[in-house]
């Protein structure tokens, strides 16, 4: 589904389906320079991730292993606590593996300094967080996140795999939701 066919929900597009392959295709480029013949592994947080996953990993002109996990963070309403149980774990042996975590967007980066330490208890080789977008407030987490692909204001976005209560996660584009959708 394109912009237009929910125009009215949106309050603008932030970036257009070109836009967001473009960017992605330069941080796979990225990680592909930091970790030249090495073995990596792309874990993808189900489900908001599937598509940045599905596009960053055909972005590569190497092999590349993908794995999954499900979580879901304990907390009041809509911000999440921190407090995270595992869903789907992952498949994989990450000891002595080099693991890139990839999320589409990261609040309060809660969720992912918590997967973080999790997953560094497995001795995996290293661990790092790529992410499409980024809100204000995960700047202040202590969470170290290496690939980012905008920085975006405090707004409620949809698309591209990001939803409002399971919906627009397959628009194109990622647009800023209109108050009146969730009001
Ligand atoms: P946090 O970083 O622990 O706060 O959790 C981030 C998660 O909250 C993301 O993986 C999304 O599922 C959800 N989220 C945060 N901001 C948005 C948004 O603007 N649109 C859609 N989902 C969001
Ligand atoms: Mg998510």
């Amino acid at each position: 589904m394109d912009a237009a066919h929910v125009e009215q929900d949106l309050v603008n597009v932030l970036f257009t389906e070109a836009q967001i392959q473009e960017r992605v295709g330069e941080l796979a480029r990225e990680i592909e320079r930091d970790y030249e013949g090495e073995d990596v592994l792309i874990v993808g947080i189900l489900r908001g991730a599937v598509m940045v996953m599905a596009d960053m990993a055909r972005s590569f002109s190497r092999h590349i292993e993908m794995d999954w996990m499900a979580v879901s963070s304990y907390g009041s309403g809509t911000k999440s606590s921190g407090v995270v149980r595992i869903l789907k774990d992952l498949d994989t042996d990450i000891s002595g593996r080099h693991v890139i975590v990839v999320d589409e967007i990261i609040d309060t980066g809660l969720t992912l300094s918590w997967l973080t330490s999790n997953l560094t208890s497995r001795n995996p080789a290293s661990v790092e967080i790529c992410t499409l977008l980024r809100k204000p407030e995960a700047l202040a987490m202590p969470v170290d996140v290496k690939y980012v692909g905008w920085d975006i204001p405090n707004e409620f976005v949809v698309g591209y795999g990001l939803d409002y209560k399971e919906r627009y996660r397959n628009l194109r584009d990622i647009g800023t939701l209109a108050p009146h959708v969730y009001s």
